[in-house]
């Protein structure tokens, strides 16, 4: 099965060249030209991957990512953002999108940054029912936990926090990634609220006074090992 993206820009010539290099890749490709065609297509079609024109006719990029947003588009938006943009606004909880890219940019960076994108979904789409560590049993479609006949109390926020980082086991996670993943994008939580809601996690499952398994990565977030 092959990834669907939807590519709404505005430039005829640059469209084309985005369908025909991301079909050669593999990739289902459909191209609308404006923002509110665009929308509609997102919403009812549900791509695996949005690239999204920063300026367009009828209704901007950036309008279009928040309002996928708030109607609970979860998967992978894309920017593609002229220079000079600010580009603060185009990305994050602001606008919802994941990343952008610069035009003039080169396909392959494109490329690169989409199987990048379409790669971690995936990953972060891993079945993951229950999962034990450290003594402690996780059973993630009852949302219960308990250390041999002892329940631990785990907040849904906890338990969701704790998933995503066991299905990202081995991998640095970014605060920023977490806050995307576990709150979603429109609650403009902070980074810190990642910080606090770890701290709670690892008095409940990784009790001992250096973490052993929930790691903090200097500057960057978590990580979790077995
Ligand atoms: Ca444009």
């Amino acid at each position: 099965m092959s990834y669907r993206i939807l590519v709404v820009e505005d430039e005829p010539a640059m469209a084309q060249g985005l369908k025909d290099n991301l079909e050669i890749e593999g990739y289902r490709v459909a191209v609308f030209p404006d923002g509110e065609q665009g929308l509609r297509a997102a919403l009812t079609e549900h791509p695996d991957l949005i690239l999204l024109d920063v300026m367009l006719p009828k209704m901007s990029g950036i309008d279009v990512c928040k309002t996928l947003r708030s109607r609970g588009f979860a998967n992978p938006i894309l920017m593609l953002t002229a220079r000079g943009q600010e580009m603060d606004r185009v990305v994050g909880l602001e606008t919802g999108a994941d990343d952008y890219i610069v035009k003039p940019f080169s396909l392959r960076e494109l490329l690169a940054r989409i199987h990048a994108r379409l790669r971690r979904e995936k990953r972060s789409g891993e079945d993951l029912r229950a999962y034990a560590f450290n003594g402690v049993h996780i059973d993630f479609e009852r949302y219960t936990a308990n250390r041999g006949d002892e329940a631990l109390q785990l907040s849904p926020r906890e338990f969701d926090l704790l998933r995503y980082l066991i299905r990202n086991r081995g991998r640095t996670v970014s605060r920023e990634e977490l806050l995307d993943a576990v709150w979603g994008l429109n609650d403009y939580p902070v980074t810190r609220t990642v910080d606090n809601h770890v701290g709670k996690l690892r008095q409940k499952v990784d009790t001992s006074p250096q973490p052993k398994h929930i790691l903090t990565v200097h500057r960057v977030g978590y990580k979790f090992v077995d």
